[in-house]
């Protein structure tokens, strides 16, 4: 596929949030063909098959692989929905906040990183009393209320997430875009979904301590779906979904379902990745 106006449109249209659902990608790749006439996809249908937008993204992340850019595509672990990012791939993610933080907000987003990933039994959290006693650690120390205010920039601009219980984890926003920082700073403590690869940091574990599976809560409920036993796949013991890694979900299992999907859930992986 050539580079057109349309792929122009979508990048441009993506720069100002930079991570966003597959519905929105979706929208606004629909919303870039129509602005340039054209269709990139066949009208049939009100949506675009799911090999026309891989195209599309393919096509763009050839022109963004050039400045060390593409677009990365992964599954929120709250609600199993694919999302999208504009990801840096030279391994200097984190220098991409200093335009949005200064080098004292990034000593303290870092510590906040270290805090959640390295958070004993796969929390993978932190509550906010560790998070503010973190403040006074930095060099240039943050009063209490500074913090307090940063933590929720971190949240709003979605670096970070906080659970109904007060404690704050990484955002998925985080995962995909700081993931070679995350992968370079702290190897020996992320872990690895048994079912799709991706870093879980919410999701089910295997009762067996020694055992080393791992899944989100959508790998899982996919995996489950298509078994006829609730059993760990590697040690064949009964699969407790109640053994959680990281914080509970933010949203009831299922919810998500009432969503219209573009690209059905069950068969797209391949696809995209
Ligand atoms: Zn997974
Ligand atoms: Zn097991």
């Amino acid at each position: 596929m050539t580079y057109t106006n349309a792929h122009r449109l979508f990048v441009q249209a993506s720069m100002s949030e930079r991570f966003f659902t597959e519905a929105k990608a979706i929208d606004m790749y629909t919303k870039a063909c129509s602005a340039n006439n054209g269709s990139c996809f066949s009208q049939e249908f009100d949506l675009p098959a799911p090999e026309e937008f891989q195209e599309f993204i393919s096509t763009i992340n050839q022109k963004l692989n050039l400045v060390d850019m593409e677009f990365r595509r992964s599954h929120d672990e709250d609600d199993g929905n694919p999302v999208w990012a504009l990801v840096n791939t030279n391994g200097d993610e984190i220098a991409k906040l200093a335009t949005e933080y200064s080098p004292a907000e990034i000593s303290y987003f870092k510590r906040l990183i270290e805090l959640i990933v390295t958070a004993d039994d796969d929390a993978f959290s932190a509550s906010s009393i560790m998070a503010l006693k973190e403040a006074s650690k930095i060099k240039t120390q943050l009063s209490k209320s500074a913090a307090e205010i940063l933590l929720q920039r971190f949240v709003d601009d979605k670096w970070l997430v906080q659970s109904q219980s007060g404690k704050y984890s990484m955002s998925q926003r985080t995962i995909l875009e700081l993931q070679a920082y995350l992968k370079d700073e702290f190897e020996e403590y992320l872990i690895e979904c048994t079912l799709c690869y991706d870093i879980v940091t919410k999701g089910q574990r295997c009762d067996v301590l020694e055992c080393k599976s791992r899944f989100h809560h959508h790998c899982a409920r996919r995996f489950f779906s298509s078994q006829n036993e609730k059993v760990c796949p590697a040690c064949k013991i009964a699969w407790k979904s109640s053994n959680i890694v990281g914080e509970p979900l933010r949203i009831s299992e299922g919810s998500s379902r009432r969503n219209k999907r573009a690209i059905p859930e069950d068969d797209d992986d391949d696809l995209y990745q």
